[in-house]
């Protein structure tokens, strides 16, 4: 096949970093098996470190929006569905395609990550107004996992469960058949096959190419079970109350926190905790925790509700909070602090040696959470420099994440042999310590590739090429 007629991989984003996942597949018309078809495979923004320092300084995007026919969303995450507003707003008009609970949970993150950003100082507004999340939301055509959708010129999508997030997945790309060298896989995000509310991560076996995220690569966490797992909660909270509480768990709004409220719910129907009120203050977790009521199968249903649970809807309930009894445990967003309730909360507590902050799952560099995470002797929260006297705990056993034994199974079972496996959504270190155990294991396919920002890339029957770095071409209007 010449190289003008093959498809090509082009990593705009999350090449080398956690945050901003964007990925276009570029499949040209190659007289036979598909037409022309242009598909972007998550619309990321960057957070934290990785962010841009203010909303002007938001990068264009460096392929024309209007090209695009299609966009993927793996699933409903900021980094990974963020930016989808901005790229209507510049003249992106296809279709989005998610799963079913993927595009409820947009509804709620797009609108949220707007209100937050209006209300917080401390964090980046993202790029867009209300008007383009309508219009973005109007785009959306849900997909369930499973099914073949033809998008057009030939190319199909399919999804599976990634196991990540309620809602996510793993997206496949194909040609009329799964032939070389246009089968192709995009892990998204995989979780661990642990959740008490998600399935194990499934995906094709025998794609062409492989995308694989590697947050976690070099890194394995404790293997816990289950029940192991919320006993540990069970001695972070009951430790923390000790000091005097209260205990502040800072969590993500989808999944962390209707985990923590399945853990809560069996400790309590085990006489533990019982009597301990858990106030979930966050109204975007409230929100979520409805979706999840409505999607969980039937053995599931009544598992994040209890007498002792508390969902808190307005502001002023949330600081009166501040002077919650001492004997309580408070939920609340965002899991990396960088917006939110948590911030308040952050400020009224850390002076307090009494009380208990846990930070659960991946805290990004350059958050709040993993400064904290550091244990300084004080913090800046929205321009006050608050002192840091609290104990500040984690929970990485709550992670959403594969960790690095996981995603060498998960990279297995696809049994991928042909073509060529790229790394990407990873920090270096990570991405390397992923590929260097890929190679020991023989699974690297005929290349493994950690794409650089930017990076064009050929796909072969085996193999890819790297055509560079370079903008396809750039994007029209601005901010
Ligand atoms: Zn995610
Ligand atoms: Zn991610």
């Amino acid at each position: 096949m010449p190289q003008d007629s093959a498809p090509q991989l082009f990593f705009i984003g999350a090449a080398g970093t956690v945050t901003g996942s964007a990925t276009l597949i570029d499949y040209p018309d190659n007289g036979s098996q598909y037409g022309r078809r242009r598909i972007l495979v998550d619309c990321g923004l960057y957070q934290g470190r990785e962010g841009p320092a203010s909303p002007s300084a938001v990068p264009l995007f460096p392929v024309d929006p209007s090209s695009i026919d299609d966009v993927v969303i793996t699933h409903a995450h900021l980094d990974h569905a963020g930016y989808l507003p901005r790229l209507q707003r510049e003249g992106f008009r296809g279709t989005i395609h998610c799963t079913p609970p993927t595009a409820e949970l947009l509804t709620l993150v797009l609108t949220d990550a707007a209100r937050v950003a209006g209300n917080t100082t401390g964090s980046t507004p993202p790029p867009y107004r209300d008007a383009d999340i309508r219009a973005t939301l109007a785009l959306l055509r849900p997909l369930a996992y499973g099914q073949w959708r033809e998008l057009g010129n030939n190319v199909r999508l399919r999804l599976w469960n990634a196991g990540h997030i309620l809602g996510s997945a793993s997206a496949e790309l194909s040609g009329a058949d799964t032939a070389l060298p246009e089968h192709i896989v995009f892990s998204g995000d995989i979780g661990t096959g642990t959740s008490p509310l998600l399935p194990r991560p499934e995906a094709p076996s025998g794609p062409a190419h492989l995308i694989v995220e590697a947050t976690y690569g070099g890194r394995n966490r404790a293997a816990l079970s289950p029940t192991q797992r919320r006993e540990r909660l069970c001695q972070l909270v009951l430790t923390g109350l000790r000091r005097g509480g209260p205990v502040l768990i800072a969590a993500f709004a989808i999944e962390r926190t209707q985990e923590l409220l399945a853990d809560f719910a069996l400790l309590h129907d085990r006489g533990l905790l019982s009597a301990v009120p858990v106030f979930i203050d966050s109204p975007l977790a409230s929100r979520v925790t409805s979706i999840f009521d409505r999607r969980l199968g039937p053995e599931l249903q009544g598992i994040m509700h209890r007498g002792n649970f508390h969902f808190i809807a307005g502001d002023s309930g949330s600081r009166a909070l501040d002077q919650a009894p001492r004997s309580a445990v408070i939920v609340a967003s965002g899991g990396m602090c960088e917006g939110g309730r948590i911030r308040h909360h952050l400020a009224a507590m850390l002076p307090d040696e009494a009380c208990t902050v846990i930070l659960s799952g991946y805290q990004a560099p350059g958050t709040l959470g993993r400064t904290l995470l550091e244990k300084p002797p004080h913090v800046e929260i929205d321009g006050q420099t608050v002192a840091v006297r609290a104990e500040i705990a984690t929970m990485d056993f709550y992670s959403g994440h594969a960790d690095h034994a996981q995603l060498l199974d998960w990279i297995a079972a696809r049994r991928h042999q042909p073509g060529a496996l790229f790394i990407n959504h990873g920090t270096d270190p990570a991405r390397q310590a992923l590929a260097a155990a890929l190679r020991k294991a023989d699974l690297g396919g005929s290349g493994i590739y950690l794409p650089a920002p930017l990076e064009r890339f050929a796909l072969k029957p085996a193999g890819a090429s790297s055509l560079g770095p370079a903008p396809l071409n750039s994007a029209r209007g601005s901010g």
